[in-house]
């Protein structure tokens, strides 16, 4: 399949899949300055945080101010997640442009993450749907499905390919506006990958398929690569990887949104994004929570440079 330059989606996440296992608070003045920095890179749709609940997740107490910000600035899709419908109302009140409603195809993790078993999962999913549908200010709110442990699980194991893409028919008939598959813990391959997003881009028709893609082995590129050759065109990314892995102390998180749009563009995609204007959110970032580690290629490397002797 020839490749050459089309547009491609980077959605950063780090501000959510990054912040949301670190205790440490991150301020809000802070999440905001890394919003602008991002939206002036290029950047042109932000995951701003989970609507999880504060005592779970205080990371994300202050979650409305961070959306009104992220809403004052011009062109920016603002996304958040939402794991049930308990807080769907706040969620559509709080005016986002995008959720992202979570369900794990391993059931145990579905019942580790939420205490649902998909099947629940996929009823709230439709009650979100139909509260949506309840006010007119609301219906211009897009609904995304994503898909967690698609490619394996780190409770069960191997994931049947087949449970994953009846859930995607599921989300689908529901009225998802799109539809994600996500390697949250990192057992992906890009045989795997490329093979799963043919099969689901098959029942997704024209509506929107993005990859959530975790580097936690390395292969998260490799894994963008595989998805991008069947046609994905939607990636998620956090900035420096963001995030680590909660089953594996050390390991990167999300794929390096630095790295990921450098790949993008030395591939002849257009991205909208100047990396280099990324880099300054290394230091932002570091300023607040010292003890992250985080992860690039690029941001040790630096542009490719011919050197002159
Ligand atoms: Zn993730």
């Amino acid at each position: 399949m020839a490749m050459n330059s089309d547009y491609v989606c980077v959605r950063e996440v780090g501000l959510r899949d990054g912040l949301q296992r670190i205790t440490v608070p991150f301020p809000t003045e802070a999440k905001i300055e890394w919003l602008r920095i991002e939206a002036a890179a290029g950047i042109s749709s932000i995951e701003v945080c989970s609507f999880a609940s504060s005592k779970v997740m205080p990371q994300f107490a202050d979650r409305a101010e961070v959306i009104a910000a992220a809403r004052a600035i011009p062109g920016l899709e603002v996304c958040a997640t939402i794991l049930n419908y308990r807080r769907a109302e706040e969620a559509f009140t709080a005016d986002v442009d995008a959720l992202n409603f979570v369900i794990s195809a391993s059931a145990t993790h579905n019942m580790q993450n939420v205490r649902r078993t998909p099947e629940q999962s996929m009823d709230e999913f439709r009650q979100v749907v139909a509260l949506r549908s309840s006010r007119d200010q609301w219906r211009r709110i897009k609904l995304a499905g994503c898909i967690a442990t698609a490619f394996g699980c780190t409770l069960e194991g191997s994931v049947d390919p087949r449970r994953v893409l009846s859930i995607a028919e599921q989300y689908i008939q529901a009225g998802a506006d799109e539809v994600a598959l996500a390697d949250t813990v990192g057992f992906a391959s890009p045989k795997q990958v490329k093979t799963l997003f043919t099969d689901l881009l098959a029942l997704t028709g024209s509506l929107q398929v993005s990859a959530h893609i975790h580097d936690t082995r390395g292969l998260g590129l490799a894994n963008v690569y595989a998805a991008l050759e069947v046609g994905v065109r939607r990636f998620d990314g956090s900035l420096g990887g963001l995030g680590g892995c909660p089953f594996a102390p050390g390991a990167s998180g999300n794929i390096v949104t630095e790295d990921l749009v450098f790949m993008l563009e030395a591939c002849g995609f257009e991205t909208g994004v100047d990396v280099e204007k990324l880099l300054p959110l290394r230091d932002l970032i570091s300023r607040y929570l010292p003890d992250e580690d985080l992860h690039g290629a690029f941001a040790r490397a630096g542009p490719c440079r011919v050197l002159v002797e």
